[in-house]
């Protein structure tokens, strides 16, 4: 099974990832999360993404798609793939079809989550992880069950992204829309697209998609 999570920023991509990554032991391919790594180990591909990112622009697909090709292919045949954030772009949509012809593998499904734009901001901007295991957390939606601890690994030590603040957001939405929206027909006429309310809460969500991965 292999499966993309389409959305705009603050959808709740990560989120249901996680989830599908502990239920079902698919493996999240997240080129936000590799980008990430790359700034922070200071890579060739971290020195040229960083400032984008900050900026809220989109890093080149060359440099997404090679970091896609190379995680499917640290991965064994049996793992199913959730791409979270990929593909962004009409191009990547087209080398993600190559990628995964070349190494025997087919897209099952491109889930849509349908969002509100105007709950983006909010869900964008009270929006932090665990600094040690990276568990996705929320100012208003979801707090850990003690104050101030993981609930799943006991750290103390929190962070936020530097592009989640509100001006960010508004290009990275107006990025959606116009580079990304635009892949939703080419997979519509595939036959691929399955829509999820996104504006539902958390485990709602997370029902609608494993009822479509187990149809
Ligand atoms: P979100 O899920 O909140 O939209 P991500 O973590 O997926 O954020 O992405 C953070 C940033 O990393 C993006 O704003 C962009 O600069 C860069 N990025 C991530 N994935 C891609 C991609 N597939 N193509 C281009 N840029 C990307
Ligand atoms: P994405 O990966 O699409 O950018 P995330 O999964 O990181 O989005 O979710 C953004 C923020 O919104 C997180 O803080 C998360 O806890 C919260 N969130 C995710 N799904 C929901 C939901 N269905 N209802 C309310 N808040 C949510
Ligand atoms: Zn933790």
């Amino acid at each position: 099974m292999n499966i993309i999570l389409l959305g705009p920023p603050g959808a709740g991509k990560g989120t249901q990832a996680s989830k599908l990554v502990a239920d079902r032991g698919m493996v999240q391919l997240s080129t936000g999360d590799m980008l990430r790594a790359a700034v922070k180990a200071g890579t060739p591909i971290g020195l040229k993404a960083k400032a984008v990112m900050e900026a809220g622009e989109l890093v080149s697909d060359e440099i997404v798609s090679g970091l896609i090709g190379e995680k499917l292919d640290s991965m064994a045949a049996s793992e199913g793939a959730i791409f979270d954030g990929y593909p962004r772009t009409e191009a990547q949509a087209h080398s993600l079809d190559e990628i995964l012809a070349s190494r025997g593998r087919v897209l099952d499904h491109v889930i849509e989550l349908e969002v509100d734009e105007d709950a983006l901001v909010e869900r964008i901007t009270g929006r932090y992880t665990c600094a040690n295991c990276g568990e996705g957390y929320h100012d208003r939606f979801k707090q850990p069950k003690a104050e101030g601890v993981c609930d799943v690994c006991g750290s103390t030590e929190f962070k936020r992204r530097p592009d989640d603040n509100e001006e960010t957001v508004r290009t990275r939405m107006a990025e959606y829309r116009a580079k990304t929206a635009p892949i939703l027909p080419v997979y519509e006429a595939r036959g691929l697209v399955r829509r999820v309310d996104g504006m539902a809460d958390m485990a709602e969500v997370s029902a609608a998609i494993a009822a479509i991965l187990d149809n």
